[in-house]
């Protein structure tokens, strides 16, 4: 497969696989990478919210299975 070379619009330099210019004075490329950050940010946030909120669930059953012993079944 040949990969065709793709350019930056704003400012014509290069783009690497990821569409991110190669330019290192582009405001594009500032913007591009910024924008990545924050997405990868927001993914490491949504992976650890899912954590939070599976322990929660875990705690929570292990509450009720707990006040099941103590209590038995109403
Ligand atoms: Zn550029």
């Amino acid at each position: 497969m040949a990969t065709e070379k793709r350019y930056c619009p704003a400012c014509g330099h290069e783009q690497d696989e990821n569409g991110i210019c190669t330019n290192e004075k582009c405001p594009r490329r500032s913007l591009q990478v910024t924008l990545n950050e924050n997405q990868k940010a927001a993914e490491e946030a949504k992976e650890e919210l899912k954590v939070q909120s599976a322990s929660i669930l875990s705690t929570r059953k292990f509450m009720l299975n707990t006040r099941k012993m103590i209590f038995g079944n109403p």
